[in-house]
């Protein structure tokens, strides 16, 4: 079935409302029909906005848009730093709204690093902070947006306790977040220095770096163009790091569709470190090109299959 990105009419919304409903009840149906099964590894639940079309994103109108979307499941990431959003979207709010519906939202955690260096200076502390939100349903850690070097003394503390209780981290990329240099050096030396944790990458700097031969500036172009370039940053670390994933959310299908060629190719290759989302939190989002990458691409069902839910799956814990 071809993917309409608008919302559908509401004849359609109904028969895909049903239709994501069953498929839901039947999460091991076959590979042919899996329309219905995407995961999402990244949306955001609202508190208020600047004007009402933009939100607040409820949990009850995020199910709405999954089902019209044929969306299962999704993770609903807080965003706790600074420089993350227009205002805090905290780890309780996400644990608490989603709290009725954990069958389809799955909580992620988030603590901005800068709280190590006044409040949780001791590991134990922060392990127990973690661990409690764990066990109170968070799955996973980020989204990681804090104004600070990818491999900042804090944040590798927070890295360090995150392996200890087990929560992949979804970390944000670009010259506000988590900077890094072409060819992303910090994130080799996290990525070498928690070998067992895994680290699901986003945002403009790191789809950037899937194309080699880029310069500092580049790290903060949202939708880069032209063709990608051999010996991308990307491809390098994922050949050595088998706990990297890409978050294929906001730009990172625009990063596979920039250069079909190199993308299709990309999408294959890299089937079991790739991970549908969105990162949808805005009501007046309407196109999602993460759709179109499963329309215009020819992947084998096995590939598809690990991309728009296995991988996701797995790394949390749910098969
Ligand atoms: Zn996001």
């Amino acid at each position: 079935m071809t993917h309409t990105p608008n919302f559908p009419s509401r004849r359609a919304f109904v028969g895909q409302s049903l239709a994501a409903s069953l498929a839901f009840a039947m999460p091991t149906r076959a590979a042919t029909s899996i329309e219905s099964d995407y995961f999402d590894i990244h949306v955001h639940l609202t508190q208020g906005w600047f004007g009402e079309e933009h939100g607040p994103l409820t949990a009850a109108q995020l199910l709405r848009w999954m089902d019209a979307h044929h969306i299962a499941m999704a993770a609903v990431l807080p965003l706790v730093s600074p420089e993350a959003f227009w205002y805090p979207v905290t780890t309780e709010y996400v644990l608490r709204e989603t709290a009725a519906h954990r069958d389809r939202l799955v909580p992620f955690c988030a603590i901005d690093p800068r709280a190590l260096t006044t409040h949780l200076i001791e590991k134990q502390p922060l392990v127990d902070m973690l661990r409690r939100y764990r066990d109170a349903g968070a799955l996973g850690f980020g989204e990681h947006k804090p104004r600070l070097a990818i491999d900042d003394p804090l944040s590798m503390r927070l890295y360090e306790a995150c392996n200890e209780v087990r929560l992949p981290v979804l970390f944000h990329l670009d010259n506000q977040a988590n900077m890094d240099r072409p060819g992303l050096p910090g994130l080799a030396k996290v990525l070498g220095s928690f070998p067992d944790l895994a680290f699901i990458g986003h945002g403009k700097g790191w789809w950037s770096s899937i194309s080699g031969g880029i310069t500092q500036a580049d790290l903060h172009v949202g939708y880069p163009k032209g063709p990608v370039q051999p010996r991308g940053a990307i491809d390098a670390l994922m050949d050595e790091f088998a706990n990297l994933y890409g978050d294929l959310s906001s730009s990172g299908a625009h990063a596979i569709l920039r250069d079909r060629k190199f993308g299709e190719g990309f999408l294959k290759r890299r089937a079991e470190q790739l991970l549908f989302g969105t990162d949808y939190y805005d009501l007046t989002q309407r196109d999602f090109q993460q759709f179109q990458l499963f329309d215009d691409f020819q992947l084998p069902a096995a590939a598809r299959l690990q991309i728009t839910r296995d991988n996701a799956r797995r790394l949390l814990g749910l098969t």
